[in-house]
């Protein structure tokens, strides 16, 4: 079994040729699979039933995900789903919206995808982190998660306009079928979804982030950091220690000067852990003079038991890092109530 959304609009041609069509026809499934959802190969009318029925006896389906669950927050911003997916796996993904700065204007709204199902990592503050690793998510499974925003967005006149990869699961422990939704969700006869819209989030896998570097994408980097040494790393980030902290940084530098990207690092901010004024400005001396941009992330409250720092020391470590040259945003969290933030995506607790 193959799902057409697995295949480029490159491979999709090489495969009506193969059966004896003309190019054409990859154009009419490519233009349904990404602006009319089909559920399946009937449900696209414009082809031959001869072609729909070959494609079928030869093994191709349009694989669509189930919604199993649905949470929306209070304010009606976030919205967190489980998608059972074709091949009976169950996955989490979240919409975020963002109100329109013009009257009339559509909101922005950025879905944040899964990779995988768990995460080998292990970071002690991350409740994907928490379960362990199940597995790897297949690139169709990836993009499925988009379409059906996509589909959801559709119905209310808006679009996705903005894709992280900040889901669970570490993107770049699962890179070919990463890079290949990337490519699906960015071509111009794919998703058509601007490079620039898009942001992997890495724990800091170096080996990885080169070669992002070398796919000639202008996709955004976001880099886990956590801790400016790597004693204090190695304690949140267990498996850290293939990558310290200078070599993270080294390859983000690398990445900026190949694609002009310029680096966020992420920190999420425990209390009386990583948060102490000295720390703070341990991470300005780290990070002074390579451009990049810190988002400070007060902590989401997880089964652990992290707990977010004071507004005021949030406040103070920002000033720190300002103060140091560093440019330095606190995120706007969204969906903690709901379990849908950074770090609380886990499917074996639904809720
Ligand atoms: N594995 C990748 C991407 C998924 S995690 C990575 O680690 O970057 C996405 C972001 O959520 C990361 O910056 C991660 O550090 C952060 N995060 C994890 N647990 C969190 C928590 N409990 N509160 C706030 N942010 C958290
Ligand atoms: Fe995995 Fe990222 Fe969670 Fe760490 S923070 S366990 S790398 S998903």
């Amino acid at each position: 079994m193959t799902d057409l959304y697995r295949l480029l609009p490159e491979e999709m041609e090489k495969l009506v040729i193969d059966m004896g069509y003309p190019r054409y026809r990859a154009d009419q499934i490519l233009l349904p699979l990404y602006y009319k959802f089909p559920k399946n190969i009937n449900d696209i009318p414009q082809l031959p039933k001869k072609l729909r029925e070959e494609l079928a006896e030869a093994g191709y389906t349009i694989g669509s995900a189930k919604e199993t669950h649905r949470v929306v927050s209070e304010d009606g911003d976030t919205t967190k789903l489980l998608l059972e997916l074709d091949d009976g796996s169950s996955v989490e993904t979240v919409l975020m919206q963002y109100e329109p700065k013009k009257i009339g204007g559509h909101p922005r709204s950025t879905i944040c995808v899964s990779t995988q199902i768990g995460c080998a990592m292990g970071c002690v503050f991350c409740a994907t982190g928490q379960m362990g690793f199940e597995t790897n998510l297949k690139a169709e499974h990836i993009v499925s998660q988009v379409i059906h925003f996509a589909e959801i967005l559709e119905k209310r006149g808006e679009h996705v306009t903005n894709l992280v990869f900040m889901g669970m699961g570490e993107p770049m422990a699962n890179y070919d079928e990463m890079i290949r939704a990337v490519r699906l969700l960015t071509h111009d006869r794919g998703f058509g979804l601007g490079q620039r819209h898009i942001t992997i989030s890495t724990i800091g896998i170096t080996s990885g982030i080169d070669k992002l570097a070398e796919e000639d994408l202008q996709i955004g980097l976001a880099i886990s950091l956590h801790a400016p040494n790597n004693e204090l790393r190695k304690k949140l980030v267990p498996t850290a220690s293939p990558h310290s902290v200078e070599d993270i940084i080294e390859s983000g530098r690398r990445y900026y000067k190949k694609t002009g990207r310029r680096v966020t690092f992420e920190y999420a901010l425990m209390k009386g852990i990583n948060d102490s004024p000295e720390i703070a400005t341990e991470l300005a001396k780290l990070l002074h003079g390579n451009g990049s941009h810190v988002n400070l992330i007060p902590i989401n409250p997880t089964a652990g038991d992290f707990q977010r720092p004071s507004e005021d020391s949030v406040l103070e470590f920002e000033r720190i890092l300002n103060n140091g040259g560093i440019n330095c945003t606190v995120r706007v969290e969204k969906g903690t109530e709901i379990s849908a933030a950074c770090g609380q995506l886990r499917t074996d607790i639904v809720g």
